[in-house]
């Protein structure tokens, strides 16, 4: 069936004088503006946030680093306590991340979440950017410090990273600290740091 269009002669407007000021009675009307920060807006229940994830229940299986549109997920090797865990985890740049959530969706463990947390501002400070890339907290970490200051923010304060030890410290928002290793990067496991082999002397020029 074809379309139908409607002639133009039904939606063009003549030019009108007294028509533009017919937007003035907009000037006794309660302003429709949110006051921020006096005023605190709730996103709604299950706003695509910031990510969460339960280390014990992830598999390291990578279905979230695949599905992944913006490539923003990286499979990273993790030591706690000296203890390598099991299975890498998802590491997420939230420099690339668009919080489609479908890396959320096919965790075919539930171990990767998101919640209703949405704000991180920084400056352009090296040292400050590093909060864009995290291997994410615990569902309950994450909730309780969110309940705790009801505001919207991401949850940690500051990230360190030791270049040289690989020692990453997360300074959360609550005054704990969250201290691990990243000992590698991919599906594979970490080969053990090779040891240096032993020099062999130098043999003795006879001739001289
Ligand atoms: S939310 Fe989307 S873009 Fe962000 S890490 Fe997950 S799959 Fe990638
Ligand atoms: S977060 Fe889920 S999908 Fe991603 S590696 Fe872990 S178990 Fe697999």
């Amino acid at each position: 069936m074809p379309a139908k269009v409607v002639g133009e002669e039904k939606v063009k407007k003549s030019p009108s004088f007294v028509k533009p000021w017919l937007g003035l009675k907009y000037l006794f009307k309660k302003p429709v503006t949110i006051k921020i920060p006096e005023e605190k807006i709730e996103p709604a229940p299950k706003y695509r946030g910031f990510h969460t994830l339960d280390w014990k229940k992830c598999v390291g299986c990578n279905f979230c680093g695949q599905i992944c549109p913006a490539r923003a997920i990286e499979m990273t090797w993790i030591e706690v306590d000296g203890k390598m865990e099991k299975r890498p985890h998802p590491k997420i740049d939230y420099g690339r991340c668009t919080f489609c959530q479908f890396c959320v969706d096919v965790c075919p463990t539930g171990a990767l979440g998101f919640i209703e947390s949405y704000i991180l501002t920084t400056t352009g400070d090296e040292e400050e950017l590093q909060l864009y890339d995290w291997v994410p907290i615990h569902p309950d970490k994450f909730k309780e410090i969110q309940d705790q200051y009801r505001d919207w923010r991401f949850p940690v304060e500051k990230i360190e990273v030791n270049e040289e030890t690989r020692e990453v410290t997360y300074y959360l928002r609550n005054g704990e600290t969250f201290k691990f290793k990243i000992v590698g990067y991919g599906i594979r496991p970490p080969k053990p740091p090779t040891k240096p082999a032993p020099k062999k002397e130098e043999k003795k020029d006879s001739k001289q």
